[in-house]
């Protein structure tokens, strides 16, 4: 794990964050600045720096992602209505924290294209 990596840390219990959800492969936390009523992170437990670095069977995590990404939706009360789930990859992707995640928003519509 590196020690100066956000997400570890947050996942290691070193940092706070409110958890929503957490199994063997994926931790979810609210987002500290929110984009929508609902803003979840849905963060790999693992340290891979980018969804343009998965492999082998680092490539499992995707979809497990994504079952927990529904599951919380559903949970959240956002299903029925609609959300959008988000991956930003690299500096042009947005992407500002370099471990796995991805972003579970709803509770409002939203626009396209994205900004
Ligand atoms: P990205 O820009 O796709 O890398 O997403 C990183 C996200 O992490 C942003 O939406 C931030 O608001 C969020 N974030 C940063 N620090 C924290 C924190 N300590 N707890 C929860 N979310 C955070
Ligand atoms: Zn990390």
């Amino acid at each position: 794990m590196p020690s100066d990596c956000l997400f570890c840390r947050i996942i290691a219990g070193e940092l706070p964050a409110a958890q929503v959800y957490a199994d063997d492969s994926v931790v979810a936390i609210r987002d500290i600045a929110p984009q929508a009523p609902t803003h979840i992170l849905l963060l790999a437990r693992k340290h891979v720096a980018s969804f343009a670095d998965l492999s082998g069977e680092d490539l499992n995590l995707v979809g497990k992602i994504s079952k927990v990404g529904t599951l919380l939706a559903k949970r959240e009360g956002i299903a029925e209505d609609g959300f959008r789930l988000v991956v930003n990859v690299g500096r042009n992707g947005g992407q500002t924290v370099d471990h796995l995640h991805v972003h579970l928003l709803g509770g409002r519509p939203m626009a396209w294209p994205p900004g």
